[in-house]
Order: C-alpha cells, then structure tokens, then sequence
C-alpha cells in the first residue's frame, strides 16, 4: 500500500502555507499534493497598494512550482472542477480526477458581485482591489478618473464580511489625491453594510468606531451605514437606508466617477451545494479542529470556512477571516493531520483570533480581538504611522515565507508569543 494522499485545494494565502506547514508536520509519512488555479502566489493584502500604483503586481508574487519542488510538494495549476467528497476524489479543469485519503480547502471566496445589477469589474462599473489582476485594472481606471476627477464612492455592500479593506482603500485614495493635489475636487462617501462605522463585522474592537469615525470625518469622507446598494449604475450608485425595523428609512443615489466597492462573498463553485459539507452560501462547515463533521478526512481554512455573525443586523454583515486567524486554522491542520497519521486523535483548535492591520498610506489603523465574538479578553485597537510600517514588514515576512516555503520561521513565534498571541488553544 502507497503513503496516504492529502491533497490542499488553493494556493493563495492560506493553501500554500498550509502546504508547506502540512508538509513539515506529515513529513514523508504522506504524500502532499496542492492544486492551484494559476502557477503564481498573490499576496492579496497589498493589492490595495496595486490599485494606487505603490506597489506594481510582481512585487507582490511569487511563481509557486519552483518552491513546491524543492519542499517535495506535489503541484498542479490545472484547478479544480468539483468535488466528489462521498468519492474521496477531485475532478481537475482538464477532465483528470484524483484520489485523496485527506482533503484540504483552502479555495478563499467566490466574489458574488452578480448579486447586484452593474457592481464590479466584469461589465460592471465599480473596480475591484479582490485580486491582484482587478487591482491592476483598478489603477489603470483611478489614472483615467485623476485626469478628470469627481466623486469617490468606497465601501462594502450587503453580505460583505471584509470591510478592513474597504476602509483602507477609501484613506489611502484620500492620501494619493492630496499627493496629486486634487483632493479638494474630490468629494468622497463611504458606503458600508455595517450598522455603524467601525463594526467591520466583529461589532467592534476596542475604540474602532471612534477611530474610524475620527479618521473619515478628519479627512471630509461623509459616510452612509446600514446601507443596502439595489442597483449601480454607470455614474450612479443606488442606495437604500434601512432602519432597525428591516424598512427602508432614505434612499440615495450618488454620483460617481471611481467607485470600488467590495461584494459579498459565498463559496467557490468547485465545491458549492454538497450536503453535509456547505452551508446555504457555500461555505465549508467545520468543527473546532477545523474538520468537516460529515466527511472527516476534509478539513478547511481560510475565507472558505463557515462563521456565524457576530449577531443580527438590519443589512447582513459577515465576519472577516484576517491573516493571522487563517495561519491559525492552518497550525491546527497541520497538528491534525499529523496526529492521524500517527493514530492520535486530532486536538488542536485554532484560536480564531482576529488580528488586523489597516494601512491609510501615512498612518492607519489595527486591531486585535481574541476571541472574536464579544465579550474578549482582548480587544485592543489603536492608530498612527507605526501602522503603515508594521503593514510594510507583515508584506515582507510574509512573501518571504512564501518564497522560502518555509512553515514557521523562528522570530514570527516569538514575536506572536511576546505579545501573548498564539495560534493554538493551549
Ligand atoms: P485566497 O488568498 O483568496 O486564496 C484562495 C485561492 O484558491 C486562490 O488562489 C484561488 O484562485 C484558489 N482557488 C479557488 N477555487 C479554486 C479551484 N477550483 N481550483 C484551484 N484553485 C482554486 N487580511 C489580513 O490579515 N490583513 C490584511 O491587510 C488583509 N487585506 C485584505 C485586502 C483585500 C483586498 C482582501 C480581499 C482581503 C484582505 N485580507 C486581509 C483578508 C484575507 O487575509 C485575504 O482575503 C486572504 O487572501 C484570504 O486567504 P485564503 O487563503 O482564504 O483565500
């Protein structure tokens, strides 16, 4: 009989460090083999720097195959058809199956922005910063709008669950329009889902909501919460305000010439709609060992993995799934699998703690909240230029790693363990 097979669907942030993690856990007690859509890593936090020109795209990338071959992990960027989970087997795009004896998704999210008529980059007319290649075009459409400049509309609509990044798109286009000095013809309004500036779907941490409120009001963003956009479209956004009751309480229709706005996310197609292993959205249900109840040799990490709301709010609010919160999920799996393997029983839960860094060009701000659900023991938040310098070395580190393939470097344990945050429940 060969090894066991664990195959980790998605190479993007969390599917290529769980690769690497799982490999050095398992070592050659298993066979690890990832399956991408595409031969080059994109670290997804700086496209916002992509859509503004402070970062061109191959700085943030890496070209994968070369890193799997010599950490001995199998590679494949034909990607994923579907899944058979009853089968234990994967269809690729080229009509190929493969069998598995453990499966990891790591698939991130499938961008609904077909949920709202004229929203996003695909004959749409908002741009995106979701992907490094929308970013792309994203600072191609921001170079056009600055030669004939007029209002700005950021936000995230309903269903969205990663507002961080909105809120730091929104700052670092007010910073790049002073640079160019066009601020000052530029009116600016952030749109949100959110019941009030500063939620980002974790009902707060620390003084986020004073933070932010602070922030956008400093820097003449006027702003619209409990927002629910019914249409956008080529110049203009549509917008309801919707009360506590569920009614509508004011409409508005604002004028745009730029607007990125980010969409609810749901489950990739690959593995959408499979009993027992999807919510209704597509999202992988997991236990606290980040392991499918009805399949149990499928586990899953990242923005893939099913989390309940923080609680009821009159537009629908998601959770963020932030960096950190996914090398959690992905230690947890490595520990697992590793304890299957030799006939343990798989303990280790991740903490889920969300640990977020908001980068405004000269300043910005982060937050810690462990648990995520109120109340915590930690819920810390905090501004300033240290922000965008810390957002600096999470970039570096982090394609560093990536490059490396390495699992865990040394000074990041320590560094995370000084601050009295760990991956793991202990
Ligand atoms: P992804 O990184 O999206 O990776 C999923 C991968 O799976 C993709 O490469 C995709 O192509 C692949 N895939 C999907 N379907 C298939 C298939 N069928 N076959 C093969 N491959 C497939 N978090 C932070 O902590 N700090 C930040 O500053 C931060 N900034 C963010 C900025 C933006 C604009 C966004 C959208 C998110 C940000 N996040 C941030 C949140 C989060 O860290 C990222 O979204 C992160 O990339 C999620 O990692 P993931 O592995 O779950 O998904």
């Amino acid at each position: 009989m060969g090894k066991p097979k664990i195959v980790v669907l998605g190479a993007g942030l969390g599917g290529t460090i769980a690769a690497y993690e799982i490999k050095a856990a398992v070592r050659d007690k298993a066979d690890v083999l990832t399956i991408s859509g595409s031969e080059t890593y994109s670290f997804v936090p700086s496209n916002p720097w992509v859509a503004v020109r402070w970062r061109e795209p191959e700085a943030i990338q890496v070209h994968l195959p070369p890193v799997f071959h010599k950490k001995k992990i199998d590679f494949t960027a034909v990607g994923a058809k579907r899944l058979d989970a009853a089968g234990k087997q994967i269809e690729l795009n080229d009509g190929s199956t493969i069998d598995y004896d453990y499966f990891v998704i790591a698939t991130g999210p499938d961008l609904a922005f077909d949920e709202i008529e004229g929203l996003g980059p695909h004959g749409g007319h908002t741009v995106s910063i979701c992907q490094t290649s929308h970013a792309t075009s994203a600072a191609d459409a921001f170079d056009r709008f600055t030669q004939s400049p007029g209002p700005i509309v950021v936000g995230a609509v309903q269903g969205a669950s990663c507002f961080g990044p909105a809120y730091e798109f929104a700052l670092i286009l007010d910073t790049e329009l002073r640079r160019r000095k066009i601020r000052d013809k530029v009116p600016m309004t952030f749109v949100t889902s959110e019941p009030y500036i500063g939620h980002l779907g974790l009902d707060g941490v620390g003084d986020t909501k004073s933070l932010l409120e602070s922030e956008l009001r400093d820097r003449h963003i006027k702003w619209v919460t409990n927002a629910r956009v019914t249409k956008v479209d080529p110049d203009v956004m549509h917008v309801e305000e919707i009360g506590e009751d569920g009614a509508v309480r004011k409409t508005h229709d604002l004028p745009f010439g730029f607007s990125m706005m980010l969409p609810a996310f749901r489950g990739v197609p690959a593995v959408r709609g499979i009993e027992g292993l999807t919510n209704p959205r597509g999202f992988i249900i997991v236990d606290k060992q980040q392991r499918n109840p009805t399949f149990p040799e499928i586990f899953a990490l990242g923005v893939c993995v099913a989390i309940p709301p923080t609680g009821p709010t009159p537009v629908p609010v998601g959770v963020p799934k932030t960096g950190f919160m996914i090398e959690s999920m992905v230690t947890a799996i490595a520990a697992n699998l590793a304890a299957i393997l030799e006939g343990r029983e798989p303990t280790a839960e991740a903490t889920w703690n969300a640990v977020c860094l908001a980068d405004f060009g000269d300043g910005g701000v982060a937050f810690v909240a462990q648990p995520q659900i109120p109340p915590r023991n930690v819920n810390w938040s905090s501004s300033g230029k240290w922000v965008h310098l810390a957002k600096i070395g999470f970039e570096k580190y982090f394609l560093r790693k990536v490059r490396k393939g390495e699992s865990e470097p040394f000074y990041e344990k320590l560094a995370l363990h000084v601050m009295g945050i760990r991956k793991l429940r202990l």
